[in-house]
């Protein structure tokens, strides 16, 4: 049976299903006789070893690919399972009012988070997303119910979920997931660019598919057309196997593009670089032949954590990326928190729409302890590479003077401590609300140069939730206002000697690449795997050929009209396989 969703990273591949669930069990309370609570004290205490094992395989795991203080939630984890009043009251539970084992876990759990959450100090009461955590563990132990969780994988599964947070995602084990499928989400949800940066093939948006498919059935996932195919017949394993042979010789055919400039027919230079959430993502810019990094999402280093990571420790990621990148450029963009990407220890509030509500610089305008912090941590790292500082979600220019304003005293400080840093280091923004957009001319002034997120830019202008499956129709980024807006945006920083690039999911889109040239973008920056297929594209377009088009493109009324006419434009180097 084939199921039609979004196709949100590209690539073929076929496996054994993993249903990741992370619905809460619901446990009834039995009482239980007196004779057999000896019955439930040992489905304790096997649950309690088993957990324990789990954990400390998972702590092992983790301090080889995740960073000491993340690894440390795991020790935090096994001290409360080594508690002696947290195990008492369990037992107590069972032994003396006879409750059964799974329901006794579950109410000592909930009287533990109650205790903490009353408590004053923040650190403490955020022990309670410790508490709660381990105890849902315990809890599936009790009752049998698998626990395996995404960085516990020991063999090759295609992941179908009802979603992925961009948390889930970061510690995602890459060598076990062949690919992922879930029930909601859009093409420029978290969760699909994450799976485009980590090159793991992706269907989103498929709807009820929980209710279709059950653990361990076979399946075909495309990437490339959007389907997901359960138990596959002879005929379709024929028709993919063959599907994905020809991808393959794609991707091959593309390699030798790595090594050559990104330069047009006619000499018109467009800078191609990578967006990463990590600096472990550095190993794919280079071997994609990425000319350095146009975004680098630093909230990925906030995720999976009980607390903010300190300055050290983000000093220590930023300069890795800044090494790493031998002198090639790359944007550190401050803390964009908030919207689909969260931090339980920040507390965020519940918002009627996050995505509108208090995030990214926002956040970090009032709460100047975060953002010193992280300016600190990425000035630092100035003094061992090329980077530059962005700032996102702007929509007035008062908010990149408030910004300034903290970045100098942060420089000020530093240069009094004689701690080096780059004192000329570029500062920009993402434009990515119709705000900046629109007032690009008076915020160009107070930066170096503009960085459009057409993400964010599509969903505000248009109205339209980006990881809504329901209205991914509605999800246009060829709409004749974002033409319009992205134009606007480059032609004001060209005035002004400035450059504008674009750190957009549209950056990575065979079919805009001659539109954006046209319009006179400066840099492209997408995720690694995408590079190739867009440099062979810059390479076989002539500027002056790309500014026509994007002239006829900007006179277009409809989406529809404009996407046929950038098909058409396209369709002699995209149907060439030189
Ligand atoms: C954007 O909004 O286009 C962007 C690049 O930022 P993010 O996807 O992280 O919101
Ligand atoms: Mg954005």
């Amino acid at each position: 049976m084939i199921y039609k969703g979004i196709a949100a990273s590209e690539g073929i591949v076929m496996g054994k299903v993993f249903l990741y669930t992370k619905e809460k069990v619901q446990i009834e309370r039995d009482t239980i006789h007196k004779g057999t609570t000896t019955v439930e004290m040992e489905k304790f205490n096997d649950a309690l070893i088993l957990t324990k094992e789990q954990l400390s395989n998972i702590r092992k795991k983790a301090s080889n690919e995740l960073d000491e203080d993340q690894a440390e939630v795991f020790d935090a984890h096994m001290m409360i399972l080594t508690d002696p009043v947290f195990l008492e009251d369990i037992k107590k539970l069972i032994e003396e009012e006879r409750i059964n084992a799974a329901y006794a876990a579950e109410k000592t759990v909930n009287k533990f988070i109650d205790i903490f959450q009353n408590i004053e100090d923040d650190y403490l009461k955020d022990r309670r997303i410790d508490i709660k955590d381990v105890g849902e563990r315990l809890i599936r132990n009790i009752l049998g119910i698998s626990v395996d969780s995404l960085q516990s994988l020991n063999e090759k599964v295609v992941i179908v979920a009802h979603d992925l947070t961009p948390s889930d995602t970061s510690l995602l084990d890459k060598s076990c997931v062949l690919g992922i499928a879930t029930s909601i989400g859009g093409k420029t949800s978290h969760t699909a660019i994450m799976a485009r940066s980590l090159e793991i093939p992706a269907v989103l948006g498929l709807g009820n598919i929980l209710e279709k498919v059950k653990n361990d059935d076979f399946v075909i996932l495309d990437g490339i057309e959007g389907e997901l195919i359960i138990d596959p017949d002879e005929n379709q394993m024929r028709v993919y196997s063959s599907k994905l042979k020809g991808y393959t010789e794609k991707r091959n055919r593309l390699q030798r593009f790595i090594d050559l400039p990104a330069v047009t027919l006619d000499g018109k230079k467009v800078g191609l670089n990578a967006n990463i959430g990590t600096p472990e993502e550095l190993t794919a810019v280079i071997s994609n032949g990425g000319e350095g990094i146009g975004l680098y999402r630093t909230e990925f280093l906030y995720m999976d954590r009980t607390d903010f990571p300190d300055e050290e420790n983000q000093f220590l990621s930023y300069k890795e990326v800044a090494e790493g990148l031998k002198g090639k450029p790359a944007i550190i963009r401050t803390l964009d928190i908030g919207g689909d990407k969260n931090i339980p220890y920040l507390n965020l509030p519940d918002e009627m729409n996050p995505f509108l509500g208090w995030r990214a610089i926002r956040i970090c305008l009032d709460r100047p302890d975060i953002f010193r912090t992280q300016l600190r941590a990425i000035l630092r790292a100035s003094a061992f590479g090329k980077v530059r500082i962005m700032y996102p979600m702007i929509s007035a220019v008062d908010e990149v003077r408030s910004a300034n304003l903290i970045l100098s005293e942060v420089k000020q400080e530093l240069a009094d401590e004689g701690i080096n840093f780059d004192k000329d280091i570029e500062v920009g923004i993402m434009v990515e609300t119709p705000g900046a957009a629109i007032t690009a001319d008076i915020i160009i002034p107070e930066v170096d140069f503009f960085s459009i997120g057409t993400n964010d830019l599509c969903q505000y202008t248009l109205a339209v939730d980006r990881i809504n499956e329901k209205v991914s129709h509605l999800y246009q980024p060829f709409h004749p206002g974002i033409l319009r807006l992205i134009k606007n945006v480059i032609d004001v920083s060209h005035r002004y000697g400035k450059t504008t690039g674009i750190c957009g999911e549209i950056a990575g889109d065979p079919l805009a690449s001659m539109i954006l040239i046209g319009l006179g973008i400066d840099e492209l920056s997408m995720s690694p795997s995408a590079m190739p297929t867009i440099k062979r594209i810059i390479r076989n377009v002539s500027y002056e050929q790309s500014k026509k088009v994007a002239q006829h493109a900007l006179m277009l009324s409809e989406t529809e009209e404009i996407i046929n006419y950038a098909k058409e434009s396209a369709r002699d180097f995209l149907s060439k396989e030189d």
